[in-house]
């Protein structure tokens, strides 16, 4: 089976994303927990968590949150800081209201600091809201390596969860623009790129996929997402990777942004049309 949807604003409610996604054969979909650029949630009806619970029930996929971009653990300001602690742990605790298996969250930059003490800082937060029984699995997604963001190397990421108290709910998103950008070869070396994966992080740590396209070259270090089989990337990387053996039963979510639904529709249709062949 093959799992895939769009990024979906949930602003209208859960319900009207759920039926977005079916209207362009998504079985599952990502959503921002609030406002990407931060500020409050908004809140989540009963109904409308029915309907997310009944697509879940009828053959969904596992349903990912994403936090905000302005959510930094790794940053130098006590008020970042704050921010980053305060919704980390409002988000997962809403999320145990709905059917939603993942929260992902970009690790953080360091903004100068070093990476070193953006891990510690990143751990101390992590360390703090986590716990033993929390149902959603939080996931740190790899990232391009622009500016200061940590999670650009495998290294880092395995260090986190090495670090972590509560590393048995702790996994990895891969976005493929961010590691192509990062210097992980995935078009030239898939399968070498997943060995390293394994041995530095462990494979069974990946848990879902983003599929993007990218604007710039190769270990470029820059972060710009582009529409599949518009970038450097290209159609044949993405059809490898939804095949891959140790990746094709992950759910892979489409965040590019598009000027309308259709156009996610019209990624997933060629998707689709290449897996079932
Ligand atoms: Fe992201
Ligand atoms: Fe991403
Ligand atoms: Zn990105």
């Amino acid at each position: 089976m093959l799992y895939i949807g769009p990024h979906l604003s949930i602003a209208k409610g859960f319900d009207v994303a759920v039926a977005n996604a079916r209207s362009i054969d998504a079985n599952t979909f990502q959503f921002f927990t609030r406002n990407p650029r931060g500020g409050r949630a908004r809140e989540w009806r009963e109904e409308e968590i029915s309907v997310l619970k009944e697509a879940v029930h009828s053959g969904f996929g596992p349903v990912l949150a994403h936090a905000p971009y302005t959510l930094n653990m790794a940053s130098k300001g006590e008020r970042t800081l704050e921010f980053a602690e305060l919704a980390f742990r409002e988000d997962l605790e809403r999320l145990e209201t709905i059917p939603c298996d993942f929260y992902n969250f970009h690790p953080g930059s360091h903004v100068g600091q070093g990476v070193a003490k953006g891990i510690e800082k990143i751990l101390k937060i992590l360390n703090t809201v986590m716990w033993k029984e929390q149902s959603t699995l939080v996931l740190l997604e790899t990232m391009s390596g622009k500016g200061s963001e940590i999670g650009s190397r495998f290294e880092e990421l395995a260090e986190i969860i090495k670090g972590a108290d509560c590393a048995q709910h702790l996994g990895v998103c891969l976005d493929t623009c961010h590691i192509y950008s990062a210097g992980y070869d995935i078009v030239e070396d898939l399968d070498g790129v997943l060995e390293t994966f394994d041995k530095v992080v462990g494979i069974h740590r990946l848990k879902a996929i983003h599929l993007n396209d990218s604007m710039m070259p190769f270990n470029s270090k820059k972060d710009r997402h582009a529409p599949l089989g518009k970038g450097t990337i290209g159609w044949e990387t993405f059809y490898n990777i939804i095949h891959h053996p140790q990746l094709k039963d992950l759910p892979f979510y489409l965040e590019t942004p598009h000027e309308d639904l259709e156009g996610y529709g019209a990624e997933i249709e060629v998707l689709r049309k290449a897996y079932s062949r």
